[in-house]
Parts: C-alpha cells; structure tokens; sequence
C-alpha cells in the first residue's frame, strides 16, 4: 500500500526536509582534518533541536545517534565516535528530521581536505546519479525507471551499485513502501503517482557491488575495501514534476 500525500501534507513534509537539509549542510561545514564523527553528530543534534524537531534515526531498532557517518568503504549505518577525519577521507553522512509527524531523510558524501582523484570521481558520478534518478520523478514513470537512470551514470562511470540496500517511500514512517531500487529496466515496476514521496539514496562503489556488515550489527562496508559514496534526497512527484523536498 502505497500513501500519496496531500498538498497539506507535502507541505509538512517540506519543513522536515528544510530541517534536514540544513542539518546536513551544517554538518557538511563542519567537515575537517581533525574533527572526530562524533563532533559531527552533535552538530547535527544541535540544529535538529534548535527547529523544534526530532531526530529521526536516534533510537531507531536501537541506532545509537542522529547521523550515520560513513567513513571511505563504509557504505552506509556507521556509527559516530571518536575517529578523527584525516586528509584523504571521505565521510558519507546521512541524517533524518521529524517534525509534526512528517520525516524527511538525506545524505552526502563529503571530502575531507584533498582527496583523491578517484574519490573525486566517485562523488561527482553518485551525486549526478542521484540527480538523474530525480529527474524522473514523474507521474507516468516508473520505479524501473528511476532505477535504470541510477544505475546507467554509476556504472557508466565505472563504478557499481549496491544491491542490498535501497530507496524508500517516506512520509509519517521513515520507510514506507515502495522500496526504490538502484538499479532496474526502465519501463518495469511500480507506476509513480502525484502526491507520492520517496527517498532516492544511490550507494556506489568503486570497486565491485558486495558489500558486509560489521560485527557492530551497523556498519556495512564494500567487501572488497574499496571506497563508497552515499548521496540521498527526499522526492516528491507532483504533476509540476520532481519536487525536492530536502533543500534548504
Ligand atoms: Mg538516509
Ligand atoms: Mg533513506
């Protein structure tokens, strides 16, 4: 069962994604050599607070902060703490507001200080995948659709997409139905529809697609070691087209 919001709704769904986004473009300024992911963490509680809003992954089946960061081959669900950033690193993060009972949910991968070119790549082909999977966010299209256009700017840029963990339907729960693939024929899957929202979240690797979860019962890193990268919005489709909703 897939819930289309109504306009009243999306514009509930758009403060939780302007508290969202500025909480990950506040963590994102705070990004530098020698930060530890837990100072990060706290920036992010800060301004989640200072909205009047809930974190929305604190506490979630026992996920102990209010972002994930991801660090190099980690890929998604790594948990703050003490490491520091050092030159070199790139830091996923991912963190999601509740306000009113509406949630909104994003992440970026960012470089910390100078980073590699293959790194650099590696950003720059998974945020424009993000963007391509976003452009089809009409009604009409389907999720094969999104998918498809995913997974052809990933891996034509020589990287891979990861299969085990997906996009969802978001809105009074932070996973709704459907899941969103990253990969997919276009023309297959579910038919999008007006008021529907989904949060579109590429994982791409640089080396191959399988990934592993670490003893921590978290953390998923690419079984290979090489380095991943996680960009991720919020998306409503309007009959206006693709409306995102984590922007400030
Ligand atoms: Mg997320
Ligand atoms: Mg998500």
């Amino acid at each position: 069962m897939i819930a289309c919001k109504s306009t009243s709704e999306l514009a509930l769904m758009r403060e939780a994604g302007r508290i969202t986004a500025r909480a990950l473009r506040a963590v994102g300024d705070a990004v530098a050599i020698g930060v530890t992911t837990a100072e990060l963490d706290e920036v992010a509680v800060e301004v989640i607070r200072a909205a009047g809003a809930r974190a929305a992954f604190k506490g979630y089946q026992g996920f102990p902060a209010t972002i994930c960061a991801s660090l190099n081959s980690e890929v998604v669900h790594g948990i703050p703490g003490r490491r520091k950033l050092a030159e070199g690193d790139v830091v996923s993060v991912d963190v999601g507001a509740v306000i009113d009972g509406y949630f909104g949910d994003s992440a970026r991968t960012f470089p910390v200080g100078r980073v590699s070119d293959e790194a650099t790549r590696l950003l720059t082909a998974t945020r424009e995948s993000l963007e391509a999977g976003i452009a089809c966010c009409w009604p009409g299209m389907r999720l094969g659709d999104i998918g498809a256009a995913v997974q052809a700017v990933a891996e034509g840029a020589g990287f891979s997409v990861v299969r085990e963990y997906v996009g969802h339907g978001i809105g009074r729960a932070m996973h709704e139905e459907p899941q969103v693939p990253n990969y997919g024929t276009p023309g297959k899957g579910q038919v999008l529809l007006a008021g529907m929202v989904i949060a579109i979240e590429p994982m791409v690797n640089a080396g191959k697609a399988d990934v592993r979860q670490l003893k921590d019962g978290w953390t998923v890193v690419t079984a290979d070691g090489s380095l991943s990268a996680h960009f991720e919005h919020t998306v409503a489709i309007t009959h206006d087209g693709p409306m995102v909703l984590t922007m400030e």
